[in-house]
């Protein structure tokens, strides 16, 4: 550059200076990024703006600050991968705000996510209003993840788990031979323990209900595990006959009541199939000793303001912030009549009150005052976690670091962008730089440097198209952001909408702040359900309309994606059921299917391959090669799940995982297999000169051209490129799929089932993490689905979305319970002239 200092040609003061990045698909790229500044990154999906940002930038400045900290966690880090880079100078220490990939614990919330629960729990300590006579307590005792603090009958889960005959006898008509004791092992497992009763002389032809309660009692709960002979086939009495010739049995066997089966099976298992299996037989409750506030009763006996610590953390927080605002507030009645009576206590409540209202008005900036401190991390959308982790930093008071986010604006409504360029604005102010990965336009255009990268996806992409201020970018002809960013208008007013087919009418729907709620969705096209975040549109869509429709099915939905997690299912609260009915238009629905952003896996076994089941198919061409013949290597041997074919080391899985102490624990490559995950036998077998890895290791474009005469591998292969994920590597883990991606897959998957028509589609949110030349496309598919005859309802913020849809519902008009209502239902353009919607305005813009 022509500023550049004569000495030292490559120091730009105030600038990051990156030199031959070649992460993932990085084209050895060189680019200068200003400090002090909101940099956003932009691109297509599989561009590769996350490999510069998060694997390159935050990597390296994570490993400098690791090699500050300790020789052990440095001799560890060795182990994971650093990036490809040759230089990076002026790099401030980094944090990073991502979305989260896969689901944190059951334990976190809201209230622990944004250390607002700590501020509460001292302000309980040290100001609660005590019973007469109970001594202070510590603040970690009002903490449930403490054992001072938790409740000593559910360990602070708030809910208790156990087995019931019913639970595990769902069918007492049934005799144990016919497996009443369902909760028993199928097969093998289960025949065993029925030949043990046979040896105990229970009798397992009689209906279970007909058996004396106390043998129904033993079978079921008893801790004795008694070893018999075992006689399989024999009768009772044929049994005793032989016990008492002395007839040697095939062998001894243990039993296991169903409790200690269940309980043992929840506890120990791998496999995620029979955790959720043994989970199905347990039965989960509000626990009885803290009614399901997680706490002892002495620190439940405290309250402010009348209410315990547990009901605090149930009141939205704006209705908390306002208790606390009359606190803070110096002048209140409240506080003078305190400083009488308790001066010492009035001051602690004020300074506390202060810091919460500091920290609370941050959230209330940015669209949260909806959420309550108790509400557990896995129930929010990743957007709405983001932000609460933006939030916590915005009230930090950190300063000289550089903060990398993904997509801060996913989750957010038009209406509350501004709040959130001012939360970023606020970062900057105190002194920090922000490296934003982002699509949203309005964060675009209030970028102070953008940094383009393409001009496509993965192999097609890795360069940089652009690094300077916005208005720049308008001049470079390959930028698909600089089309979508200086066009005029959304095409959303050139399309020919379609009309209703006819009506699916939802009644009197309740579910969190849905009141008795009417709405009806047209069938046979394509519809986008808005709203500010916190209104309710999940609630009504992913929840009461896809539980009502199921519901009405009788069959299960079809949810893209894995089993939810037997831990989440059981520590949650189970789901008030939707209370609600389906009044009429359900006859042209035959199948509903839900594609949603949850990851598809969460381990790196599953991936793109195994999911969209075309491993299936490679597994067979290599067991087909002559050499495989040779070895009876079969289809299983090619599997990285199955013990003969995969990696001893890392079992298939890669990667080992490594623990660090004080950080969360990475993945690193497996060092025996260099990350292919097979042994070295299986890679000696070859298919047109590639390995099983190799194979793996293909992008879709690539393996497209590979399997060019394999027609069940790129039917596979074409959806996967019709939804714009040419870019992926067949063998990629699921753990690196952004929740965006996860769902295309789903959708992939989906769509290369044969389409009949009939069926309803609800997504959540699908345009996350896609650029708007990837939102046209996502759109396209999802018009060819009505187009086969399918109804399609939507989820989402983005305005392009809605303008092209034929139909739009407004949920609102505000959040939580200023929310939940129909607003606008309409064709776009009456949606568009509603006074009273949020939305309005913002989806004119795309309709001008
Ligand atoms: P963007 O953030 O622009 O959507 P990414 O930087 O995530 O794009 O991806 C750029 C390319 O790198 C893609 O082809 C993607 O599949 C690949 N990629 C992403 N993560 C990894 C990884 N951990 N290992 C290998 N390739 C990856
Ligand atoms: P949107 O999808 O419009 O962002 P939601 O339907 O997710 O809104 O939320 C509507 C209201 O219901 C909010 O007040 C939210 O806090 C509440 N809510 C949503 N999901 C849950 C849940 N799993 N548990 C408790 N409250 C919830
Ligand atoms: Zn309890
Ligand atoms: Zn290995």
């Amino acid at each position: 550059p022509a500023d550049a200092d004569p000495l030292d040609p490559g120091a730009k003061p105030g600038f990051v200076r990156v030199r031959g990045a070649r992460e993932h698909n990085l084209k050895n790229v060189d680019v200068d990024i200003p400090r002090d500044a909101l940099v956003v990154f932009t691109g297509v999906s599989g561009s590769g703006k996350s490999s510069l940002a998060f694997s390159t930038l935050y990597a390296e400045a994570q490993r400098r600050y690791l090699e500050s900290v300790s020789p052990y966690a440095r001799r560890l880090f060795h182990q994971m991968s650093v990036p490809d880079v040759d230089a990076i100078d002026g790099l401030p220490p980094a944090v990073a705000l991502q979305q989260q990939r896969g689901s944190p614990t059951a334990r976190s919330s809201v209230g622990s996510v944004t250390t607002l629960s700590n501020l509460l729990r001292m302000l309980y300590s040290r100001a609660g209003d005590y019973p007469a006579g109970q001594p202070h307590l510590e603040a970690e005792a009002f903490s449930a993840n403490t054992p001072e603090g938790a409740c000593p009958t559910c360990h602070g889960l708030g809910r208790v788990h156990e087995v019931t005959e019913d639970s595990m006898v769902p069918d007492p008509s049934l005799t144990i031979r016919e497996r009443a004791v369902a909760a028993w092992p199928t097969a093998w497992g289960g025949q065993n323990l029925r030949d043990i009763l046979i040896t105990l002389g229970i009798d397992v032809d009689t209906p279970w209900r007909d058996l004396p309660q106390q043998t129904r009692d033993w079978i079921l709960f008893t801790d004795e595990q008694p070893e018999v002979p075992v006689y399989p086939g024999f009768t009772a009495s044929e049994v005793k006959e032989a016990i008492r010739r002395k007839l040697e049995p095939n062998y001894m066997g243990t039993f296991s009541s169903a409790r200690r089966h269940v309980l043992h099976s929840f506890a120990t298992t791998q496999s995620a199939m029979m955790k959720k299996r043994a989970a199905s037989f347990m039965v989960s409750s509000a626990c009885p000793t803290c009614a399901g506030k997680r706490l002892r009763r002495e620190a439940l006996s405290v309250t402010f303001e009348g209410l315990d610590i547990a009901d605090m953390g149930r009141l939205p927080i704006k209705r908390f912030a306002a208790i606390f605002g009359a606190y803070a507030d110096d002048g209140s009645d409240r506080l003078a009549r305190l400083r009488q009576t308790r001066p010492e206590t009035a001051l602690v409540i004020t300074r506390i009150a202060a810091d919460l209202c500091k920290r609370l008005a941050v959230l209330l900036d940015l669209g949260l005052g909806y959420l309550t401190l108790e509400r557990s991390t896995p129930t929010l959308s990743p957007g709405e976690l983001q932000r609460l982790r933006l939030a916590t930093q915005v009230v930090s008071s950190l300063f000289g670091v550089v903060y990398v986010m993904d997509e801060p604006s996913a989750g957010l409504h038009p209406a509350d962008t501004q709040a959130l360029l001012r939360a970023l604005d606020g970062l900057k102010a105190v002194g920090n730089s922000l490296f934003v990965v982002e699509h949203d336009q309005d964060v675009v255009r209030h970028a102070d440097w953008i940094v383009d990268v393409g001009p496509a996806a993965g192999e097609g992409g890795g360069t940089i198209l652009y690094s300077g201020p916005p208005e720049g970018l308008r001049r470079v002809a390959a930028s698909q952001t600089a089309r979508h960013l200086f066009a005029d208008a959304g095409d959303g007013r050139a399309r020919t909408r379609r009309d209703p087919q006819g009506w699916l009418r939802l009644a009197g729907v309740t579910r969190n702040n849905l009141n008795d709620l009417d709405c009806a969705f047209p069938l046979g096209v394509m519809t986008t359900v808005t709203g500010i975040s916190g209104s309710g549109k999940s609630s009504l869509v992913s929840q009461a309309l896809v539980e009502l429709v199921a519901q009405a099915l009788g069959a299960p939905v079809i949810v893209e994606g894995e089993p939810a997690d037997a831990e989440a299912m059981l520590e949650q609260e189970p789901e008030a059921a939707t209370q609600g009915r389906i009044e009429g238009g359900l006859g042209g629905i035959r199948r509903l299917i839900q594609v949603d952003q949850k990851p598809i896996g969460r381990t790196p076994r599953s991936n793109l391959a195994t999911y969209t089941g075309l491993l299936d198919h490679v597994r067979a061409l290599f067991a087909a090669t002559p050499e495989a013949r040779r070895r009876h290597y079969d289809a299983g041997r090619f599997s990285f799940n199955v013990a003969k074919g995969r990696c001893p080391r890392c079992e298939g899985e890669g990667f080992v995982m490594v623990e660090l102490l004080f950080l969360p624990s990475v993945y690193a490559p497996c060092p025996l297999c260099h990350g292919t995950r097979y042994n070295a036998e299986t890679l000696e077998i070859t298919y047109r000169g590639k390995t099983i890895a190799g194979v793996l290791d293909l992008t879709v474009e690539a393996a497209w051209d590979f399997f060019a005469d394999v027609a069940t591998i790129r039917r596979s292969l074409k959806v996967l490129r019709e939804v714009g994920l040419n870019y992926l590597r067949l063998g990629q883990p699921a753990t690196e799929f952004s929740g965006g991606e996860a769902q295309r897959i789903k959708l992939a998957t989906e769509l290369q089932r044969a389409q009949k028509g009939g069926a309803l589609y609800v997504l959540d949110e699908p345009t996350t993490g896609l650029h708007p030349s990837d939102v046209e496309r996502l759109v396209a598919q999802l018009d060819a689905l009505v187009a086969a005859g399918n109804t399609v309802v939507v989820v989402d913020h983005d305005m392009s979305v809605a303008a092209a849809s034929d139909w739009v519902i407004d949920i609102g008009p505000g959040a939580g319970d200023e929310g939940g209502r129909v607003v606008a239902s309409g064709a776009p353009r009456l949606v568009a002239n509603t006074p009273d919607s949020r939305t309005a305005i913002h989806l004119r813009r795309c309709l001008d």
